[in-house]
């Protein structure tokens, strides 16, 4: 039996303002044709960057595997989102302090990723409630 592959996986959280926000992003990074898995689960990022549970980042690691393993994904995409209720409003009193933290939970999150898949691109992301798309390096 054939493979089935894709050419990226995408990490987000699950936040119902920012399907179409997401979808815009995917075309945008034309993974439209070559396809992408999307693993979305409420702050996704922190829980692999600092989980209140370890079983949340196994879970998360796990299912970056299955992409990895099934359809050969060559490209992971973390992405954090403004205002995201997984980390709190009263952690984030404003957006520069707020990405601040997203980015060093991205940073955090993308070395722990890259060690596991170090064949494998990981590319980060912060998105704003407008729908801008910013990486984040
Ligand atoms: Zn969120």
């Amino acid at each position: 039996m054939a493979a089935h592959q894709c050419k990226a996986c995408l990490v987000y959280c699950m936040d119902f303002r920012l399907h179409e926000s997401l979808a815009n992003f995917f075309a945008e990074q034309q993974l439209v044709g070559p396809g992408a898995d999307i693993i979305r689960v409420g702050g996704a990022i922190k829980s692999l960057a600092r989980p209140k549970e370890s079983r949340d980042r196994e879970f998360l690691l796990e299912m970056l595997s299955v992409s990895y393993d099934l359809h050969r994904v060559r490209q992971f995409y973390l992405i954090n989102h403004e205002d995201c209720g997984g980390y709190g409003l009263e952690d984030v009193p404003d957006s520069e302090e707020e990405l601040a933290i997203h980015r060093d939970d991205l940073k955090a999150a993308a070395a722990l990723v890259k060690s596991r898949f170090p064949d494998v691109e990981v590319l980060t992301y912060f998105m704003w409630m407008n729908g801008k798309a910013e990486l984040v390096e």
